[in-house]
């Protein structure tokens, strides 16, 4: 695909996005009960900031990039093109269901490619406007996209893509891959897990407390990078316990069910899964409203045997737990799948390095939650469980383009050395390769 059409495409997305922001935010709030706010920052804004992001940049990055290239060679010049897989083929999630079409979408068209999109059918009204929006004639050879559930997506993955991109569960990530297997078709998976988030004595217990239930309330809990459960040092475990509850009260009022800036649970299922794990006890927290499909922000004092530290939670239950020391804690993170995201709140320069040295994780932040998905110079990814591979940016565009090794020689100086017969070159040959090779 021509760079001009691909900045047509993204362009017109771009206008697109904005000409249905009601739309998109409307849908939002019926599938998710996502408030006007979380909607524009976390989906629409988000998405208009990939695309500036690219357009910016895309010109500098299409360029075929000049290497090294060794003596033995010369004359020569040595490049990396950057070449589009074709056709691409984008499941997305429900939790953040337009943001996650788009983005890898937008990435995958920077590349030049042509994008199949299958949006989660489990958020129905989000589903119809990225069908009404992409059904656009101008679209057509170059997004299409697909509805349905696992049976048409089970259909989809028997054809023959060039490359799958998947954001979702771990467990349907395995069957994504093997279906790609199949073909031999390369993917990056982006998958979940259990985030952790490690709190130190030293750290600001007030300005912690904070940010890690704004990073765990946030569409009520259903956000992949959300801290699933909190290491907390014993001397500070009360101080955040209590500054918690006071940030929650804070953001949603005395009773966070009635909030309009409070979301619902997506559907009934994930509704009684996650009421099931709700203990007898909670520290703070555990109401219901069946009707609307909400649990209020949870805190719960627990341990790792608890059922809440078996699955990632993916919803605004959190269970803290005691860490005797940070070797500990390291300990117990390392017992699991590698983590999406870790978060590590500390004044030290030694315990941050020590935790980012000790544990491996898709990517985090240090002293917040969060905001290290909404840096679009970062590569987003997971690692082992949490996924493999990572788009956002310039990584997008490498994601979604195959890179082609090109030496270029000139007719000139075409030395008989490397030519048969061989003998007496060997020694020759073995100096300049390990000299000038
Ligand atoms: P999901 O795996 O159930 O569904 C995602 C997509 O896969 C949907 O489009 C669905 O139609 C399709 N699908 C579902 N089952 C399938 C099957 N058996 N065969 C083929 N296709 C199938 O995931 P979900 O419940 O929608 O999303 C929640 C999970 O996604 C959480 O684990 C969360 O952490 C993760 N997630 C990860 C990221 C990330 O960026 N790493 C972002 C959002 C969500």
């Amino acid at each position: 695909m021509e760079v001009a059409t691909r900045k047509f495409l993204i362009n017109e997305i771009k206008n697109d996005i904005l000409k249905y922001e009601s739309k998109i935010l409307n849908a939002l709030k019926i599938d998710l009960g996502k408030c006007e706010f979380e909607g524009v920052v976390a989906e629409v804004q988000y998405c208009l900031s990939e695309i500036d992001h690219i357009l910016k940049k895309i010109d500098k990055w299409i360029k075929p990039k000049k290497v090294f290239t060794p003596l033995v060679h010369w004359p020569a010049k040595s490049y990396v093109f950057y070449e589009p897989y074709g056709h691409v083929l984008v499941i997305a999630p429900w939790n953040y269901p337009f943001q996650l079409c788009v983005s890898p979408m937008v990435g995958a068209i920077s590349a030049g490619n042509k994008v199949t999109l299958k949006p989660s059918e489990v958020t129905s009204e989000t589903e119809k406007v990225i069908t009404e929006i992409f059904s656009s004639e101008k679209y057509r050879n170059y997004i299409d996209v697909v509805t349905g559930g696992v049976e048409e997506t089970t259909a989809l993955l028997k054809k023959k893509f060039d490359y799958i991109f998947y954001t979702g569960s771990t467990a349907v990530g395995k069957i994504i891959m093997e279906a790609a297997a199949k073909n031999l078709t390369p993917v990056t998976l982006e998958l979940g897990g259990k985030s952790p988030a490690i709190v130190l004595e030293d750290a600001d217990i007030s300005v912690t407390a904070r940010r890690i239930v704004w990073g765990k309330l946030m569409n009520s809990g259903q956000t992949c990078i959300a801290p699933d459960y909190v290491l907390v040092a014993p001397s500070v475990k009360k101080s955040l316990l209590e500054n918690m509850v006071v940030e929650i009260k804070k953001f949603y009022g005395d009773n966070p069910l009635t909030s309009t800036d409070y979301g619902q649970i997506v559907n009934q299922n994930h509704f009684n899964r996650l009421k099931d794990l709700l203990p007898k006890e909670c520290y703070f927290g555990g109401e219901c409203d069946e009707k609307a499909l909400k649990i209020s922000p949870t805190i719960i004092e627990s341990s790792n045997d608890d059922p809440l530290m078996k699955d990632e939670i993916f919803g605004p239950i959190l269970p803290v737990l005691e860490m005797e020391s940070l070797e500990s804690g390291i300990k117990l993170i390392n017992s699991k799948e590698k983590p999406l995201a870790l978060y590590a709140f500390t004044k030290s320069g030694n315990t941050q390095n020590k935790i980012i040295k000790g544990v491996s994780f898709g990517g985090g932040v240090i002293n917040d939650t969060l905001i290290h998905i909404a840096n679009g110079h970062l590569p987003f990814g997971g690692v082992g469980a949490s996924g493999l591979g990572s788009y956002h940016g310039e990584n997008s565009f490498y994601t979604f383009s195959h890179k082609k090794s090109v030496i270029k020689r000139s007719f000139a100086l075409d030395l008989s050395l490397r030519y048969p017969p061989y003998l007496g070159k060997l020694r020759v040959i073995r100096w300049l390769l390990k000299y000038i090779g």
